[in-house]
């Protein structure tokens, strides 16, 4: 809803950005702004810079978002619980410029590039375990991503096994939180959308909706507007506790008077209430795996897994190489792929 190009700055290949770092590719583009890959003349080395929109409401968010990053640098020293490694932030221009490590593809240009065929569930897991470990390293300094999705998880350039989370542009404290629009629509939690003060909860839903998606290929709730986000759950989970109804300060769109039996004001359902449910979306998926999303995709913020109980899961518990070998069908991307066929997999998925 911010996409519009007011503010960015012009991009001119081969300049020089802070007499330091020439421009080499655009790595993405994103409502804050654009991300660029260049050279640091000083360190000798490609990074990546993000340069913010010069408007006040970007600058402000973006300072959070360094404030963020320069925390768990100093938390993560050894860097293991893959978050994106800030270098250093300065202005250029009248624009907040960051950079920042070189990473490789974004998990939803990996899913593209599969033709949204989906990955292996041990690829998943493997994924899945990467980013518990920052949601769990983010829960426990009180701090909420906001905006969760396959775009802002990035494979490691250096280890294609593994991925960072990045995108700290909407994050908060729990006590600090600031805006009540947030998280990207096809992942934004329920609490969010009912108007419900939101905890690190919002992160779990989320990240329940994106392991679906990185299994299946396709997003689980590809809603076009709130309304049909909100159709889309109930076809999943059937209809919301009256106990969160009456939380919300937006309940009154969505649903009639939780004093009576509830129901949706506006009726799309293509499915009986909650019979979509999570295993029939999962066909053949092993069981821990459809409990782990289970745990995740729930109404009740409360109820969900927390980033540290679902790291100690029996999901996973169980090989994660036996657990890939039953899945390699339907070309899903394994990690045999990955292994065995680096060099032709790093060819395929060198996006830059
Ligand atoms: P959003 O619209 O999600 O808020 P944004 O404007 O905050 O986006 P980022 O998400 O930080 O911007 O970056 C946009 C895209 O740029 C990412 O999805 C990713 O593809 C690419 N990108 C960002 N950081 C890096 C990095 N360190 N290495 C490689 N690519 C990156
Ligand atoms: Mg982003
Ligand atoms: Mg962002």
């Amino acid at each position: 809803d911010f996409d519009d190009d007011k503010g960015d700055y012009k991009i001119v290949f081969g300049d020089d950005i802070h007499y330091r770092y020439e421009i080499l590719d655009i790595l993405g583009k994103g409502s804050f702004g654009q991300v660029i890959k260049v050279q640091d003349h000083l360190r000798k080395k490609p990074i990546a810079l993000k340069i913010i929109k010069s408007r006040q409401r970007y600058t402000e968010q973006a300072r959070i978002e360094i404030e963020l990053l320069k925390l768990f640098r100093n938390i993560d020293v050894e860097n293991k619980y893959n978050i994106v490694h800030l270098e250093d932030d300065f202005v250029f221009r009248g624009h907040v410029m960051i950079t920042f490590e070189l990473l490789g593809l974004n998990l939803y240009e990996l899913l593209k590039r599969n033709s949204f065929r989906g990955l292996s569930v041990g690829l998943v897991k493997r994924f899945s375990y990467n980013v518990l470990q920052s949601l769990a390293l983010l829960a426990k300094n009180y701090v909420i991503h906001c905006d969760l999705k396959p775009e802002n998880v990035l494979l490691s350039d250096t280890n294609l096994m593994s991925v960072k989370l990045i995108d700290f542009g909407s994050s908060c404290y729990i006590n600090q939180r600031v805006y009540t629009y947030i998280q990207s629509r096809f992942y934004r939690a329920p609490e969010v959308v009912l108007g419900i003060p939101y905890t690190s909860a919002i992160d779990i839903w989320s990240f329940g909706c994106i392991l679906v998606e990185l299994y299946t290929g396709i997003p689980i709730f590809p809603a076009k507007n709130e309304k049909e986000l909100i159709n889309f759950i109930v076809e999943v989970l059937g209809m919301p506790p009256v106990s969160l109804i009456i939380q919300g300060t937006r309940s009154q769109i969505f649903f009639s008077d939780p004093s009576e039996k509830v129901n949706l004001l506006e009726s799309n359902l293509k499915k009986a209430p909650g019979s979509r449910t999570i295993r029939s979306i999962l066909k053949g998926a092993d069981e821990n795996f459809i409990q782990m999303i289970e745990g995740c995709i729930q109404w009740e913020p409360k109820c969900r897994i927390t980033a540290i109980n679902a790291l100690k899961s029996p999901w996973f518990i169980e090989n994660v190489e036996t657990a890939s070998k039953t899945t390699t069908r339907r070309c899903k991307i394994s990690i045999e792929d990955i292994t065995k066929h680096t060099p032709q997999l790093q060819k395929f998925i060198a996006g830059r």
